[in-house]
């Protein structure tokens, strides 16, 4: 009896998920694709003790309070740090290629000189991974924007030197957003050196934090997507994309609410078209410089409505590991229906193009 790639998947997915997965009938004749997953958390054991510790200070802080339920023994640590354990369930399950990023909130919530240190820190520790294991892993590299001028010089470094292959920021940094001129020389550097940065959610800033305070309604379930949402709209109209045109942002989570709204978000720029910062129309503009990636979502609705609102050449896999599953993700990615043509884009090609990764 032969055994296919796709019966080994299904068995090792039934393997790591715990429970046996229901054989869905067979699409005939698809060849298997490469799978890049692009919105992959990653830590050093460093990093989880410093935002374990932030958790225990009392702050009183969205982020602070996660952060407070989390210990370096947690499964959710462990995960984040062991890079062997990641791979074998990668293996398994037919991932190719993990895109890493340091967790959130990154260093986002340490002071000026410790985070600017902790992101270098970290940066070394990924592209030493990446260097090991490069068919295996890509990476994102962190910058502190609580120093816009060294963020840049860091942000250099990583492309040029380290030669990772883009960046992560975990929306807001001191309850401020990246529109403020101050931030601008983030985005000059990330065009001019071609590198593309994922906006990744964090908590809420503080000054919107008081109605996500209950239910945990902080994180995933609705504060994720409604705090990045809101930095998304605030780049979007504050002219940071008409002053760089070539910039690259990516959004998680299927473009965290904004695809959903843009027709809307069109309809009422253009009644106030006099008073706008932005020249362009939101829609334009996020078909010029957003992607989306589906982490965290496995909801065909959505994702074909992306397609068709954004296209398929604007959308990439991701899962959002370990806070999601692996196996639930690769098989939503291998089951939908969707063109073969697009699952290619998606799975791959459209990674391979946004974070310069060599095609396989
Ligand atoms: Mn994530």
């Amino acid at each position: 009896m032969t055994i296919d790639r796709r019966t080994m998947l299904r068995a090792g997915m039934a393997m790591f998920s715990g429970a046996a997965i229901e054989a869905a009938p067979a699409r005939p004749s698809r060849t298997v694709l490469r799978r890049i997953a692009t919105e992959e958390a990653w830590s050093t054991p460093e990093h989880v003790a410093a935002l374990c510790a932030i958790g225990q200070t009392g702050w009183d802080n969205l982020d602070a309070r996660s952060w407070g339920k989390v210990t370096t023994t947690s499964q959710l640590a462990r995960r984040l740090v062991d890079v062997d354990e990641r791979g074998r369930v990668m293996q398994a399950l037919g991932i190719d290629m993990h895109v890493l990023s340091l967790t959130s909130p990154g260093v986002q919530m340490f002071g000026r000189e410790q985070a600017v240190a902790m992101a270098a820190t970290a940066n070394d520790r990924l592209s030493e991974i990446v260097r090991s294991q490069p068919s295996r892993f890509a990476g994102l590299a962190s910058f502190a924007p609580q120093d816009p001028a060294r963020a840049a010089k860091e942000m250099e470094r990583c492309i040029r030197e380290l030669r990772l292959n883009g960046f992560i920021v975990n929306s807001h940094t001191e309850n401020e957003y990246l529109d403020l001129p101050k931030y601008w020389e983030i985005f000059e550097a990330a065009e001019a050196l071609d590198a593309a940065i994922y906006l990744h959610p964090r908590a809420p800033a503080d000054t919107m934090a008081k109605p996500y305070a209950d239910y945990e309604m902080q994180a995933a379930i609705w504060g994720f997507q409604a705090e990045v949402g809101v930095h998304a709209m605030r780049l979007m109209l504050s002219g940071v994309f008409d002053r760089f045109p070539k910039l690259t942002l990516v959004l998680g989570h299927m473009g965290e609410n904004v695809p959903f709204h843009l027709w809307r978000t069109d309809h009422w720029y253009e009644r106030r078209r006099a008073s706008a910062v932005s020249k362009l129309r939101p829609s334009e503009l996020f078909k010029r410089n957003i992607l989306i990636t589906t982490s965290g979502v496995e909801h065909a609705p959505a994702l074909r409505y992306a397609i068709e609102v954004l296209g398929a050449d604007r959308i990439m896999w991701a899962i959002d590991y370990p806070y999601e599953e692996m196996a639930p993700s690769v098989s939503f990615m291998n089951d939908v229906a969707i063109s073969e043509e697009d699952r290619a884009k998606v799975f791959h090609q459209n990674a391979e193009r946004v974070f310069h990764i060599a095609p396989a």
